[in-house]
């Protein structure tokens, strides 16, 4: 004997029903299949209850849409000639529960007893229809009303199933019964007094364990909308895989805190028995499943934690006192009097001090419990031995559950360590003794961040996936874009990471998106989007979508949003930044930067501020974390600079030189930012202060080369005409340059923290004298690179390798 159990989505609709009929008919052995009311009706039968009862007639409406469904599968199904047996049982049943309605209306009451009427006939109509439909596919096949096996009785105010009754009645029914196949409403039963009763929302998987149960059965297979029991919710983390099997006592757990797709009191009667359980999905047959049997590894998954699950709308509850520990009695009377009101306790921590008691609870049973303790220790709150009951409401429960969790140390280290790096603060935390189960509480607000953070560092284990959210996609931005196109796949499988572009803003549009958009086709669908660029709405998007390492890249050179960045930093939101404004600002910013970066654990980077895309900051880094001391920095920093004296000579003008180093993108979209040295200057203030010196822009020394009316211009156009107008001056320098049989480079200089830049001849022997196109060099003099420096060279602009050296600082993210 088998019993197979279809839940409220396997018989929600004559699509659904179809898979049904297959799985039923394709085995031929002696089956009990329990059914469930079709999906979503018992939820609409509690509202109609509730508007009913508070005298709201659109109940009515309600039963319109009720009755619909359910008529569609018969029309469905059943040819119209044979019809009309079910057709009119369907009208005299929905006759009664108007007239239960109309009852309830009139009453303005809701009790327990008429709501359990109410929800009856959600499985009672199901199973009557499902019967019919079976029939005439020609199923030998028997329909049972579960009212007359399944017995409910009241033990201390609280109504529990009555075994004794129910399995004598059971077996006495099927004794009496050979059909192939016996069919029975789920979730419904009755009473001592003959009155209907429930087993709880999601109790159609109790009454298929109870027959297996009583049946002894070999096997209960539940069918569900989804291919089993899966690591961590499935609409939350989408990473999340089905779990092959596991013992009764995790699946326990995993219910018990949350994992919907079984009810949590399904297990102990199998247990009882020892009969295993396989969780299917009614729409891909062919899926394994989750088997749940007393072992729980015969298909060893190698996992220690086996699942992740997790209880929102959470409250927690504590009592704190510097009186608590005199209190005789005090936890007996504290559980207790939650106990007295049937309030439910998710998890316990108690602070070894004895200071103080915190529960979790379910939002719903917060007041009632904050009263139940108040009024119970409502003496020592008058005397200040205790304070009154403390509510936080809007938790989330998070619990790691495998059996093997025991025998495995750093399981709650890694757990804690993956949520102390997304920046989510564990609120209370709770271990069972079996310690096959380590719960914590966090935020509601985190809940899918938190969810994803563990299940990355429990189950993904090599994948790390970065959330990129782009601003700036014209030269370098779209060349990043290219990039990382290019490279999705080879990240993904050498390095383990991957990578999705989020949202992407330009200066007039925004792609917001909250998955991972499609790169081949981010150029048309930014062009298409009809919402405009605002830097608010990026970072609230970024801010809401709360998505685990996500970073913020700023492609531009944008005084505004370089002042943003802290609000990124401060709210977990890593930055990677090719605008140096925020790094040569006022020193104090700098810090603060590097401080938020610091306190919230979000990664801040700018290598591409010196050099484009060569390895200077992280160089400088290294150095000085590995002990070494910088003595001095030499370095030609401006590749726009250096291209432009590279090309200028007798025979070009110097506007012309400037003009193509503009057009190839060598210089900042204000070419006067370059050409004065200003950002030569804010380069060495950025190496300045990596070198640990407290340094401002106006520390550096700059003596530009520049004419006083281009210095002055305050447009592209007007600078333009001004060196234009000087191209003799400028012939002359390099005029004199040449006679002296040197090369005119922009140095800047870093020595005992006094900088300065500046144009220079250079002699053929220097190691500048040879730079190339848009070459930079940076000569590290340090305690260990003393005569010989250690230099850095190589393109240090252009959008490419800008690019490129974006596209490290978030690789070097992901390898943290
Ligand atoms: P049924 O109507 O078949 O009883 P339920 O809605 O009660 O189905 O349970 C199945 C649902 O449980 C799934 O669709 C899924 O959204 C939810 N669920 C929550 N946690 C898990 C989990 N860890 N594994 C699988 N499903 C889960
Ligand atoms: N129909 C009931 C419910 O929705 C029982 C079940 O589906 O298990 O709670
Ligand atoms: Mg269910």
């Amino acid at each position: 004997m088998k019993v197979l159990k279809f839940g409220g989505t396997s018989v929600a609709n004559s699509k659904s029903l179809l898979n049904v009929i297959d799985i039923v008919k394709e085995s031929n052995d002696r089956k009990i299949l329990v059914v469930s009311a079709l999906g979503g009706i018992t939820n609409l039968l509690d509202e109609m209850s509730t508007q009913a009862s508070k005298g709201e007639s659109n109940y009515k409406d309600k039963l319109q849409i009720l009755e619909n469904r359910h008529l569609d599968l018969i029309e469905f199904f059943i040819p119209v000639t044979r019809q009309s047996e079910i057709i009119s049982f369907l009208k005299s049943q929905i006759n009664e529960l108007e007239e239960v309605l109309e009852s309830l209306f009139t009453l303005n009451e809701l009790t327990s007893k008429s709501l359990a009427k109410i929800l009856s006939f959600g499985e009672t109509l199901s199973s009557n229809i499902i019967y019919s439909v079976l029939k005439h596919k020609e199923c030998d096949i028997e329909l049972k009303d579960s009212r007359q096996i399944i017995f409910t009785k009241t033990v201390n105010d609280r109504e529990i199933v009555d075994h004794n009754k129910s399995e004598k009645k059971t077996k006495a029914f099927l004794n009496e019964n050979n059909s192939k196949n016996i069919l029975i409403p789920g979730f419904i039963a009755q009473d001592e007094d003959g009155n209907t009763t429930t087993l709880g929302r999601g109790g159609s998987d109790l009454t298929s364990s109870l027959l297996a149960n009583y049946s002894n059965a070999d096997q209960l297979e539940i069918w569900t909308d989804v291919s089993g029991m899966f690591t961590a919710h499935p609409k939350l983390v989408s990473q999340a895989i089905p779990i092959s099997n596991l013992s009764y006592h995790e699946a326990m757990e995993l219910s018990h805190f949350g994992a919907k797709v079984i009810y949590p009191p399904t297990l102990q009667p199998l247990i009882d028995k020892n009969i295993p359980v396989i969780i299917k999905n009614t729409f891909k047959k062919d899926a394994k499943g989750t088997l749940i049997n007393a072992d729980g590894s015969y298909l060893l998954d190698g996992y220690t934690v086996k699942g992740i699950s997790h209880i929102e709308d959470v409250a927690l509850i504590s009592l704190e006192g510097s009186g608590m520990i005199g209190i005789p009695g005090f936890s007996k009377r504290f559980f207790e009097c939650l106990s007295n009101k049937q309030i439910n306790i998710i998890m316990i921590t108690q602070a070894s001090s004895e200071h103080s008691i915190c529960i979790g609870v379910n939002s719903k049973d917060s007041a009632m419990a904050k009263k139940a303790i108040d009024d119970n220790f409502a003496f020592e709150i008058s005397v200040q031995k205790v304070n009154p009951a403390k509510i936080e409401l809007d938790m989330t429960n998070i619990a790691v559950v495998g059996d093997r969790m025991k025998d495995h140390q750093g399981i709650s280290g890694k757990l804690f360590s993956s949520l102390g790096a997304n920046n989510i603060n564990i609120r209370a935390i709770a271990q069972g003794a079996s310690e096959r189960n380590i719960s914590i509480v966090i935020d509601k607000r985190n809940t899918q961040k938190a969810l994803n953070s563990i299940h990355e560092s429990f189950f993904e284990r090599q994948i790390k996936e970065l959330n990129l959210f782009i601003t700036g996609v014209g030269n370098v931005g779209g060349k990043l874009l290219d990039q990382i196109h290019g490279q999705q796949s080879y990240l993904l499988e050498n390095l383990r990471l991957k990578i999705n572009v989020v949202a992407i803003s330009n200066s007039s549009k925004m792609l917001l998106s909250d998955i991972a958009l499609d790169l081949k086709k981010w150029k048309k669908q930014l062009n298409k989007s009809d919402i405009n660029a605002n830097r608010e709405a990026f970072f609230n998007h970024i801010k809401t979508l709360n998505l685990r390492n996500s970073i913020f890249i700023d492609n531009t050179a944008n005084q505004d949003i370089a002042e943003e960045y802290g609000l990124y930093l401060a709210n977990n939101i890593g930055v990677v930044t090719c605008n140096k404004i925020a790094c040569a600002s006022s020193y104090k910013n700098y810090k603060e930067l590097k401080k938020i970066s610091r306190r919230y654990n979000t990664p801040f980077l700018f290598e591409t501020n010196v050099g484009a895309g060569l390895p200077v900051i992280d160089t400088l880094n290294n150095l000085i974390a590995s002990g070494d001391e910088i003595i001095k920095i030499q370095a030609v920093l401006s590749g726009s600079l250096n291209y432009v004296f590279n090309n200028f000579n007798s025979k070009t003008s110097f506007r012309s030189v400037v003009q193509s180093a503009q057009d190839q993108g060598y210089t900042e979209p204000d070419p006067k930012i370059d050409l004065s040295g200003v950002d030569v200057a804010r380069k060495i203030l950025i190496l300045g202060r990596e070198s640990g010196f407290e340094l401002e822009l106006k520390d550096i020394i700059n003596k530009s080369f520049l004419p006083k009316d281009a210095l002055k211009s305050s447009s592209n156009e007007e600078f333009y005409n001004a060196i234009s107008k000087n191209e003799v001056y400028f012939q002359k320098i390099l005029k004199n340059a040449t006679k002296n049989g040197t090369r005119l480079k922009y140095v800047a200089q870093l020595e005992k923290g006094k900088a300065s830049v500046g144009l220079q001849e250079i002699e053929s022997h220097h190691d500048f004298y040879n730079l190339e196109g848009s070459d930079n060099i940076i000569l590290f003099y340090t305690s260990r690179y003393r005569d010989q420096p250690l230099i850095v060279k190589g393109a240090g602009a252009g959008a490419e390798v800008t690019a490129g050296g974006i596209f490290g600082d978030i690789i070097r993210i992901g390898k943290q």
